[in-house]
């Protein structure tokens, strides 16, 4: 069953949309106002083991439906797993309630966009005009149409480990080692030398929100590098913030997800280990972690991205869409470069040639 919803701006029946800048429904017709009343509250964690059964269940297909705009009369195709799109003739919005509920989980929280699409350009603005090496040229080039801000989806773990660590600790000293040199005086060389203890040990630790998104278009080590989200900022999930943002159903890729967690949290935990094992050095560390009291919940996160072509090279960029943090790969200067290296060159030459 289709859930499809308008949200009308009741002073002039155009369409509403979440405002990043105001956190508010604002029109853009008559500029009306509108807060939207929702209390922070902590939101409920859950249970790993229905994670894991829910990993073994299918999730139901996607499918086209379909949507007579109520302003235009178009009849608009779009795929289920849109949560929100817009009529492709009149832009009426339109919020699609069946793609998170006909999931077997449904976001309990989101993060609203507080960085607009004015604030994500002149962000990308400032970061890609940083650099002496970046092509001058990208600055004239217009991003703003590839510019997309969307709400992807997050699964994030809790959970505590018990932690057994053992291994050889190295501590280095030193001796002197004596030789006769050509003149026949005797001379010493110090030397580093180590010696070995077995060290073991155990310890508790607690992780919080390790955070793992479940996407298919931007890979977990991009979106690492625009950690952190304050989750300190989750509200419970509510459709009036999509209004005019794209937003992402969950992959499925529960296993992966939850894995991909489990290795984030023994990296941790191993750095941990080698912090008790070492001295100066250490080896043949090996920890053994236990799990327990895991727990997870579904939460939907603010990202703008854009990806793009520059003289025939692929590149993107994104960008937190709570805090800012921005990361890239940026076209550097060929002309730039190859003036640096005929620079280097004649320097050496000149070099050569003073010394010669
Ligand atoms: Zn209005
Ligand atoms: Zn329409």
């Amino acid at each position: 069953m289709n859930q499809l919803k308008e949200f009308p701006c009741p002073n002039c029946n155009s369409e509403l949309n979440y405002d990043a800048d105001k956190s508010k429904l604002s029109c853009l017709h008559c500029n009306s106002q509108f807060p939207i009343n929702i209390e922070k509250t902590v939101l409920k964690e859950i249970d790993i083991n229905s994670f894991k059964t829910l990993m073994f269940q299918e999730e139901k297909d996607s499918y086209q439906l379909d949507y007579n705009c109520s302003k235009c009369g178009k009849i608009n195709t779009v795929s289920s797993t849109l949560s929100f799109f817009e009529c492709e003739n009149c832009g009426n919005n339109v919020i699609n309630s069946s793609a998170y509920q006909e999931k077997k989980v449904t976001p309990q929280g989101i993060i609203p966009f507080t960085i607009s699409k004015e604030k994500a350009i002149s962000v990308f603005n400032d970061w890609i005009g940083k650099g002496f090496w970046n092509d001058s040229d990208l600055k004239k080039m217009s991003l703003i149409d590839n510019l997309k801000g969307i709400y992807l989806p997050f699964w994030t773990f809790d959970c505590s480990t018990f932690n057994q660590w053992s291994g050889q600790s190295g501590t280095h000293y030193y001796e002197n080692e004596y030789y006769t040199d050509d003149k026949g005086e005797q001379q010493s060389n110090r030397i580093q030398k180590t010696s070995w203890s077995f060290k073991q040990g155990e310890f508790t630790h607690l992780t919080n929100d390790v955070l793992i998104t479940d996407n298919d278009e931007i890979p977990q080590n991009i979106i690492d590098e625009i950690y952190p989200f304050h989750l300190d900022e989750l509200l419970p999930m509510d459709e009036c913030f999509l209004l005019g943002w794209n937003a992402k159903t969950y992959q499925s890729k529960m296993e992966e997800c939850y894995s991909l967690y489990k290795d984030k949290v023994k990296e941790v935990v191993t750095s941990m280990s080698i912090d008790y094992l070492k001295d100066d050095t250490y080896s043949n560390l090996q920890v053994s972690t236990t799990f327990s009291n895991e727990t997870y919940k579904y939460i939907i996160l603010p990202i703008w991205y854009c990806s793009y072509l520059f003289k025939g090279k692929s590149y993107f960029f994104i960008i937190n869409g709570q805090t800012a943090k921005v990361h890239g790969n940026k076209p550097l200067s060929t002309s730039k470069i190859a003036l640096a290296i005929v620079l280097v060159v004649l320097c050496i030459a000149i070099l050569l040639f003073l010394n010669g």
